[in-house]
């Protein structure tokens, strides 16, 4: 069995055939989902989904993109609404400056919200991180300082330095398609040598789907292809991986529970 630890299964692209994506999963062996939220405007469609479909569960959080416009500076309406039984994370939440649609400060107020709502609630926070590695590093270490709290770098594409930092303070490193792009070479170094008790893998669908899929429209299925790529790096079998990774889905993401 396969987890998909990240996609966003509420987004337009999905729309369509929802149903022929969610029969292609299970077809691939991925027996479990989460869906992550990205604005709480958008929370209760994510939630839905998660409440409908018994192996789909859902997290809460703002993407930084979003921190301007819906960031929240105080943790307590994520608390509230990660209560909720399919809630298995916070997040995704953390810093962009690749695209920066938000500014630097607000995505700094809005991700130190969110690390204090997995602090608290124990669930554990969803990082995203583009070209923000130095920043990323000193909030994650100055929150650590306060007090520990589970999470994942999802998406990797940082350096190695802020896999190691992540690792450092107990965190997991997640792997998107972008594992087995062409140019991905760090990347594909970095997932070669974590430890491979902290590693998950994930599609981050709609966007950026593995090869031999690349460009086309990502959907969960797809991080069958991403899982083989990372056993072939690991000289492990696909199955071996599968197993691994789906063991640090639940030890991380705990209150999910595998499938009956
Ligand atoms: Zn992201
Ligand atoms: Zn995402």
């Amino acid at each position: 069995m396969l987890v998909d630890s990240h996609c966003h299964l509420d987004f337009d692209a999905f729309q369509e055939d929802f149903d022929g994506v969610l029969a292609r999963a299970g077809d691939a062996g991925v027996g479990t989902m989460v869906t992550i939220c990205t604005r709480l405007s958008r929370f209760a469609d994510v939630r839905r989904i998660a409440e409908t479909n018994a192996n789909i569960w859902c997290s809460v959080g703002v993407h930084p993109h979003e921190a301007a416009a819906e960031g929240v500076d105080d943790p307590a309406a994520l608390l509230e609404l990660a209560a909720h039984p399919e809630v298995v994370g916070i997040g995704e939440t953390g810093l962009d400056y690749y695209y920066e649609h938000s500014p630097r400060e607000a995505q700094d107020i809005s991700f130190r919200a969110h690390i204090a709502a997995a602090r608290e609630s124990e669930l554990p926070l969803i990082v995203h991180a583009r070209n923000a590695d130095v920043d990323t590093m000193r909030i994650l270490r100055e929150e650590h300082a306060k007090g520990p709290f589970p999470g994942v770098i999802h998406c990797f594409t940082a350096s190695r330095q802020l896999a190691d930092a992540a690792i450092d303070i107990g965190l997991y490193v997640s792997f998107s398609g972008i594992l087995t792009f062409k140019n991905a070479t760090t990347i594909q170094e970095t997932a070669a040598e974590l430890p491979i008790d902290r590693i998950l893998v994930e599609t981050d669908a709609p966007y950026l789907a593995p090869a031999p899929n690349r460009g086309k429209r990502n959907e969960p299925s797809f991080v069958a292809h991403t899982a083989a790529y990372l056993a072939g790096l690991r000289g492990e079998t696909a199955a071996g991986i599968a197993d691994i990774t789906t063991e640090n889905f639940f030890r991380l993401f705990s209150k999910a529970q595998p499938p009956a």
